[in-house]
């Protein structure tokens, strides 16, 4: 039950130069619909998911990983945002310094609106050339030609950090950096578990920020947060950013 300042009870006050980042995780995805990709009820248990996956290889700009994209990219076309992405555009448009860091591929915090998202595990609605370093949108399910090409004639791969491959550095800095200097740090359905997201809100902590934990469940971050709430994020957050500005 949100029905105070919870700003005001951590020492902060509303106003547009509060510095603020937010981390999302799968757990605001699921709360779309989106198929969870670790754990009880994720898409490993569809079989035609698991073939699909297997198939799916390196260097990723073959037929065969693009088939299992567009498998993804098929059941994700069906999600729409959520009020908890509705809410983190309505932040952005109100803070001058917002930062949104999300883990998700599913492209739904841009669907909502928002504009400035660092993307820490790509974005399944691109594909990137391994030859031009080039970035192309690719909205549309399905995609004419499996794999899809860049302008320069050749194969793109998924736009997506695989397993194993580390994040793009530029993001990774200047996530780390909106980490450092944010005054008040929400981490929305994360586990807390996959680093570097997962020392994003500590080092948030450690340089002063109050840092805001929301989950159904208590993570491995929960001890360490100025304060945890125990919800969904399409109820919880809209209720808390309205609790923002009562006194
Ligand atoms: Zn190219």
């Amino acid at each position: 039950m949100i029905n105070m300042s919870i700003l005001k009870s951590l020492g902060l006050s509303i106003n547009p130069k509060l510095h603020v980042t937010v981390l999302t995780g799968a757990g605001i995805s699921i709360e779309s619909g989106v198929p969870i990709f670790r754990g009880k009820g994720s898409m490993w248990e569809i079989p035609e998911a698991r073939r699909l996956a297997m198939r799916a290889s390196p260097p990723w700009n073959n037929k065969e990983t693009w088939e299992f994209y567009e498998w993804r990219r098929k059941l994700v076309s069906q999600c729409k945002p959520n009020a908890a992405h509705y809410t983190l555009v309505e932040m952005e448009n109100y803070f001058e310094n917002f930062c949104l860091i999300t883990q998700n591929v599913d492209g739904l915090h841009i669907k909502a609106g928002s504009k400035r998202v660092l993307e820490l595990h790509g974005n399944m609605w691109k594909g990137r050339c391994m030859k031009c370093g080039k970035i192309i949108d690719l909205p549309e399910t399905p995609l004419k030609t499996l794999p899809p090409c860049c302008e320069c004639g050749y194969p793109l791969r998924p736009h997506v950090v695989q397993f194993g491959e580390p994040i793009d550095n530029k993001i990774l800095i200047e996530a780390l950096k909106a980490s450092k200097e944010a005054e008040l740090f929400l981490v929305i359905g994360t586990s807390g578990v996959v680093s570097p997201a997962s020392q994003m809100p500590i080092l948030a902590l450690e340089n002063g920020a109050k840092v805001i934990e929301i989950n159904p469940n208590p993570t491995v971050l929960t001890p360490y947060m100025s304060l945890s709430i125990r919800g969904k994020a399409a109820e919880t957050l809209p209720k808390l950013w309205k609790s923002f500005f009562t006194d």
